[in-house]
């Protein structure tokens, strides 16, 4: 089966569009979530998602902050103006739609899906070595997605040889997964490693190979439609950037 892996959308539909289109024929969906924050798109965004087969979707920080469940002085202020824009924005059945998300989940045995990290899934950030090396403690099957920091990383540990392994994907890279995994398929609606292009991956689950990609999208119309919106300035100027 060829799953389509995508996160962090954060209410960009133009970005989501272009990845959906480019990735073309797949056959399940699994988005890690964040489908709300920053961007001018909150429900579109739900709306699309659903239309997505077979789709599996995971409660991210943004998604628990629009629905309340996080106090608003976790974020700096910025975000902040963009959640009291976002909980006026979204419909009650929007807002249903997130709160039915869970936090974990595992497929067919294979891989655990969270939005930050299996020890912590909402909010911890595997930033780097120690805190991907701690984190396999926390799942039990071969492979674990995460998102959250918007950066494509994989990081592979080998048990038996106390050996871990990491690499950062590049478009078109295709990594065999050869060990015990967390992969971070970067950032469809807010990149942020200085590459504006939208990221997503594609995971086959009888290969166990996981295709890393990059997809152009109309960055200027989007952040037209954030600063109509009132958001704030630098939610719109960091998208071409990628930061
Ligand atoms: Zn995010």
């Amino acid at each position: 089966m060829k799953a389509l892996i995508i996160s962090d959308v954060h209410a960009n539909l133009t970005a989501l569009e272009a990845v959906i289109e480019a990735a073309g024929d797949i056959e399940a969906v699994w988005c890690l979530g964040d489908l709300v924050g920053y961007g001018p798109d909150p429900n579109d965004c739900i709306d699309r998602i659903c239309t997505l087969p077979n789709l599996t979707c995971l409660l991210g920080n943004h998604d628990a902050a629009a629905l309340g469940q996080i106090d608003d002085d976790a974020f700096n202020l910025e975000a902040r103006t963009s959640l009291r824009w976002m909980r006026s924005e979204l419909t009650p059945s929007h807002m249903a739609f997130l709160r039915a998300l869970p936090e974990m989940t595992t497929e067919e045995k294979l891989v655990t899906l969270v939005h930050g990290s299996p020890r912590n899934p909402v909010w911890e950030y595997v930033m780097d070595l120690r805190i991907a090396r701690f984190n396999f403690e926390y799942f039990t099957t071969p492979f674990c997605f995460v998102g959250h920091t918007h950066l494509p990383v994989i990081y592979q540990y080998n048990a038996d040889r106390k050996l871990l392994a990491y690499d950062i994907p590049l478009d078109g890279d295709k990594i065999e997964l050869n060990a015990q995994s967390i992969i971070n398929p970067g950032s469809v609606g807010q990149p942020r490693d200085h590459d504006p292009r939208a990221a997503y991956a594609i995971f086959d689950t009888e290969t166990n190979i996981c295709c890393f990609h990059r997809v152009d999208y109309d960055v200027t119309g989007v952040q037209k439609r954030i600063l109509l919106a009132g958001l704030p300035v630098r939610h719109a100027y960091r998208l071409s950037e990628g930061w």
